[in-house]
């Protein structure tokens, strides 16, 4: 099952109000200014063990290299990475309705964590799970993985129906 992950307000963090994963060293610190949620890379680790396919889902414009640049850094590997270059040539080329700025349905993500409400919201019109997370909060590591597995109950039950 796949789960994908916001990137701002998500796993990038401000240190000032978040607790944060320490910088990276000179000279990746330069490169690399965004500052990790504590925990991610512990938690992205565990889902991925548990057997989750760990995706990221970002409106914004930073590059794929970029983003497993960072991560790699912190020994994390996506399984996926969908930012808003590939969302629009994939989901709004040539097409005339406007979607929402994330549609993981159409990625088969099954789970998406994100800041914005208005996001999670349409996880019921569109078909996904949303978990919405922005304020600190030192147990959402526990939470996102309950929520997976809460997830994965009703998506491996719906499976044996089809
Ligand atoms: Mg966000």
């Amino acid at each position: 099952m796949r789960v994908s992950f916001d990137l701002d307000e998500v796993l990038f963090v401000s240190p000032v109000t978040h607790k944060t994963e320490p910088a990276l060293r000179f000279p990746m610190n330069k490169i690399y200014k965004e500052r990790l949620r504590l925990g991610t890379p512990e938690l992205i680790r565990e889902l991925q063990g548990q057997g989750y396919e760990v995706w990221v889902y970002t409106s914004s414009y930073r590059s794929e290299r970029y983003i497993r640049g960072l991560f790699r850094c912190y020994g994390v590997r996506f399984d996926g990475i969908v930012n808003a270059m590939r969302h629009l040539e994939e989901n709004q080329k040539g097409s005339s309705t406007i979607l929402p700025q994330k549609v993981p349905n159409r990625y088969q993500i099954a789970l998406h964590v994100d800041d914005e409400s208005v996001i999670c919201s349409y996880g019921r019109e569109y078909g996904f799970e949303a978990y919405q997370l922005d304020a600190p909060d030192d147990k959402w590591k526990e939470k996102v993985i309950a929520k997976a597995a809460e997830v994965r109950k009703k998506w491996e039950r719906k499976k044996i129906q089809k």
